[in-house]
């Protein structure tokens, strides 16, 4: 699925609004981080950002992509997808979907109704946070 300029302004802006609301500071770097991963649907990994990073930040270190990622993540601004025995990937659309994953790794958006998903027995509703499923494709 593309993403639309619009969406990725939005994203922007959102995040932005969210840096300022929790007083986190915002760098260039920071930034240019969230605009890369609000512009891909690739879900890319650590390496990849820093790899991305890397053209208009020449000197920045794969430490601090990699922390700006963790800071990202723990302010509900990106979320993290882990799948067992790959690299964890990046994703900045947060609202509730899920995922197909590939063999070799690669992981898209799956459009899939949440709401019709049955809620597991002895779960009240009310208690799930957040409902996504992954799909591994063989
Ligand atoms: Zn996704």
């Amino acid at each position: 699925m593309m993403i639309t300029t619009k969406e990725v302004s939005r994203r922007i802006e959102e995040f932005s609004n969210k840096c300022k609301e929790k007083k986190f500071p915002l760098t260039p770097q920071k930034t240019a981080i969230f605009s890369f991963l609000a512009g891909t649907t690739s879900h890319p990994t650590a390496e990849e950002i820093y790899g991305e990073m890397q053209k208009q930040f020449p000197t920045l270190s794969f430490a601090t992509v990699y922390k700006n990622l963790q800071k990202l993540k723990d302010l509900l601004l990106i979320r993290e997808i882990r799948v067992g025995g790959q690299k964890s990937r990046f994703d900045a659309r947060m609202d509730d979907h899920s995922h197909l994953i590939y063999p070799n790794g690669t992981i898209v958006d799956a459009e899939l109704d949440t709401k019709k998903i049955p809620v597991p027995a002895g779960i009240h509703p009310k208690d799930i946070k957040k409902i996504s499923v992954h799909f591994y494709l063989s």
